[in-house]
């Protein structure tokens, strides 16, 4: 191995941890999966530091390290919060992982790895303003400008997902209880899990997300009227994102994004609520699917 310079990405999962060794083209030199220590913070730690050891000893050279997780670090006092991954909230995990690894580390959010990875070399690649989501569980979001990640004071920008669901119709009001503890979010309409619960209230049954695309992909009359109200919904809530922030790029991750008739679905849907005569934003599906977490975890320290 010569000596260019390597970035390390560790994407921080509820069920596994993953780590990827890029260089300097995004070419991956390896990578490696082990399960998540279940409830278990020290093993936690333990997990991370023999991964990041393992990735090094394959490429056999020290690496940049970047570190993307559920939640997200306070800026006040550098403890984990928001984490679904219960344990790790109030814990020093930046503090305690420079102190084991002998470096300073980056972390970010895992959607905000999503988007930055998709707007280095990904779908929304050479625009100037990505808004990257990822549809599955949650609604997770992260915006990327120029190539750089918008970090807020909070900790939570791109977090659209716990606004409530624009211009709501009347049967949509108060909309479902969110964990968050309000009503109507976003989440609740666009998660896997919201459209389930959408098509099991009009037309019974138990059909998860995933079954419901597929019945649609068959010509279900059903599951096709849910996608149609579940596409005007998700133009409505983009529609918002774009009056804000004007991205030339929203790129889609997570399981929902496999559904493939969404895409036109949405975007000739969202001229009715955006506030321009035109409008020029591009809806594109994630180019590295599930890899573009732990490759914008990687993506988190600048090229050398
Ligand atoms: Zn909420």
């Amino acid at each position: 191995m010569d000596n260019e310079k390597l970035r390390l990405g560790i994407d921080l999962g509820g069920t596994k941890i993953e780590g990827v060794v890029l260089d300097a083209e995004g070419i991956e030199h390896c990578r490696e999966r082990i399960a998540t220590p279940q409830g278990d913070y020290a093993a936690t730690l333990d997990a991370v530091v023999a991964l990041v050891s393992c990735l090094e000893s394959e490429v056999g050279q020290p690496c940049s390290v970047g570190i993307g997780m559920p939640g997200s670090l306070s800026r006040s006092t550098g403890l984990v919060k928001n984490s679904n991954s219960v344990c790790l909230n109030g814990q020093p995990l930046h503090r305690e992982l420079e102190l084991r690894l002998g470096r300073p580390l980056r972390f970010a959010n895992d959607a905000d790895c999503f988007a930055l990875s998709e707007a280095i070399d990904g779908a929304g690649r050479d625009a100037a303003i990505v808004f990257g989501v990822i549809i599955g569980t949650g609604t997770g979001g992260g915006i990327v400008v120029n190539r750089q990640l918008l970090s807020g004071p909070n900790g939570i920008a791109g977090e659209w997902g716990h606004n409530s669901l624009p211009w709501p119709q009347t049967e949509e009001l108060p909309g479902p209880a969110c964990y968050c503890g309000r009503q109507g979010c976003i989440e609740t309409w666009l998660s896997g899990p919201g459209l389930a619960r959408d098509h099991q209230q009009r037309y019974g049954g138990s059909q998860d997300a995933c079954t419901i695309i597929q019945l649609a992909e068959l010509g279900d009359t059903n599951a096709c009227l849910t996608m149609q109200r579940y596409s005007n919904r998700m133009a409505r809530a983009l529609a918002g994102v774009i009056n804000v922030i004007d991205p030339d790029v929203i790129v889609l991750g997570g399981g929902l994004s496999n559904c493939k008739r969404l895409y036109n679905a949405v975007s000739t849907q969202w001229d009715a609520y955006v506030f321009s005569d035109r409008v020029d934003t591009r809806l594109e599906r994630a180019r590295h699917g599930d890899s573009s977490g732990v490759r914008g975890a990687a993506c988190l320290w600048p090229l050398q």
